[in-house]
């Protein structure tokens, strides 16, 4: 059965406008006051922030007065030490109304030195609009959005709303969510879902609004390759006997064709992003070099979205301080293979591993290590989540929604679809192009914020009236 959501109404719009204006002071008041916690999730970074910044958060969550539990809550990571406070709260659906999740995480990135900030990092300052400090944008605005969210969706409904509500405020999500996937094993219960937003990621500017539809997945391989049984000298063997770099560098020249695509066979590759970005654009934003030519063919964000990339990342090799006149006899190498939407990890492992036993043509020695996989993300075309969120995106921003994608991961994301499988995940944000999140002046847009509330809040009200 599909399910359609209803229209959104003229009448919330103004309303949900209305209240985001009269609260929207106090929503930015409430974000300095968590951008205030340096709450890190890193061992080097004092702990006891983190449970100020949970406790802050789940303050926030309990004066909403719509709960049936708030809690903070952690799960020990897979080498034993507990992770750190996640903040779980929730409240029942009622007359089989959907529950909708809220994602977004309290930890923040550390600061970075201190003399590249223009203003202090955990103390808020704002400047043309945007408010600077570490957090403000990733991800503690994405926190502030489902608040005041909750809070209007309370304000407008009188408190008698029948959509069920969890929200989950993870506390390490900088340090890669260690304890993430036994987290969601213990308290699978609690977080159970019809629908996951997660608040954690950006539009395509601070006008268009957009909505994350895929992510590359991850395969990184070592491999060592061998030559001889020891080194000998390059004098006497020079020119007879293959070092071990070269027997590599043959092994890497075949794996991007003459347009610098990869060329490994059997690895999923689309070109459907139909999103503009110029060569230019890329030149500027990436550094390029005049001389250098971009990678690959078709448009620039298919070839950083929905087609593999591969990269040498890693070398173990004499470096030119102790090099000698020696044919080196093996050398480890690291490869990062981005892989699309759509592309089972372990296939392209597969791929991976055959390519370069297939294309070896000095016939040396292979050796595969360490292995790590991460699966993709690609958001199912269909569900109401996607229509509704979509439709209140357009009104919220006055311009329609855009499907983006990113080149990288979100872990999390996986683990996500892994306990909950069928759930929608709906990747959503408070980020812009010049939001620097993880750098120094990490800064929010202001009215970013107001806009992303009025949507938050169109999304749960019209959650509010659909029967599942
Ligand atoms: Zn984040």
């Amino acid at each position: 059965m599909t399910i359609t959501p209803p229209p959104i109404s003229d009448t919330d719009i103004k309303a949900v406008r209305k209240y985001t204006e009269d609260v929207f002071a106090e929503a930015l008041e409430k974000l300095s006051g968590l951008v205030s916690i340096p709450g890190i999730a890193w061992g080097a970074f004092d702990a006891s922030e983190l449970y100020r910044s949970a406790d802050a958060v789940a303050g926030l969550l309990r004066k909403t007065e719509v709960f049936e539990t708030v809690e903070i809550l952690r799960s020990p990571t897979p080498q034993g030490p507990m992770g750190a406070p996640a903040v779980v709260a929730t409240r029942k659906a009622r007359n089989s109304r959907p529950t909708v999740l809220l994602y977004a995480h309290h930890d923040v990135q550390p600061p970075g030195a201190d003399e590249l900030w223009e203003s202090e990092p955990f103390k808020t300052e704002i400047r043309n609009g945007r408010m600077y400090g570490r957090g403000a944008a990733d991800d503690k605005a994405g926190v502030i959005a489902h608040i005041f969210a909750i809070r209007a969706l309370r304000e407008l409904t009188q408190n008698d709303f029948d959509l069920g509500l969890v929200v989950f405020i993870e506390g390490e999500e900088e340090a890669g969510s260690p304890s993430f996937a036994n987290f969601l094993a213990e308290y699978k219960t609690k977080l159970q879902s019809d629908v996951i937003i997660v608040a954690d990621s950006g539009n395509w500017s601070t006008e268009v609004p957009a909505i994350t539809t895929t992510l590359r997945g991850l395969v990184s391989l070592e491999f060592e390759v061998r030559t001889l049984d020891h080194a000998v000298h390059s004098g006497m063997y020079g020119g007879a006997v293959p070092d071990a770099m070269l027997a590599l560098t043959k092994i890497l020249g075949s794996m991007w064709d003459e347009n610098g695509e990869v060329s490994i066979s059997d690895l999923i590759s689309s070109d459907l992003v139909n999103l503009e970005y110029s060569e230019d654009q890329l030149r500027e934003d990436s550094g390029l070099l005049g001389s250098t030519q971009p990678l690959g063919v078709g448009g620039i964000l298919g070839r950083i979205w929905t087609k593999p990339a591969l990269t040498l990342i890693g070398l173990d090799y004499p470096s030119v301080a102790m090099s000698s006149n020696t044919l080196v006899p093996s050398v480890r190498a690291k490869l990062s293979l981005r892989i699309a939407p759509g592309q089972v990890p372990s296939d392209a492992l597969e791929a991976l591993q055959a390519h370069i036993l297939a294309n070896n043509p000095m016939g040396a020695e292979i050796v595969f290590g360490a292995v790590e996989l991460g699966k993709p993300f690609s958001l199912g075309e269909s569900g109401w989540a996607k229509d509704l969120a979509s439709r209140a995106l357009n009104s919220a921003y006055g311009f329609e929604s855009v499907d983006i994608g990113i080149g990288g991961s979100i872990p999390f994301i996986a683990d996500l679809e892994a306990v909950f499988p069928g759930v929608q995940v709906l990747v959503t944000g408070v980020e812009d192009p010049d939001s620097r999140a993880h750098s120094p002046n990490e800064s929010l847009d202001i009215e970013t914020l107001r806009k992303a509330i009025i949507a938050q809040t169109l999304i749960l009200l019209g959650g509010n009236q659909l029967q599942l």
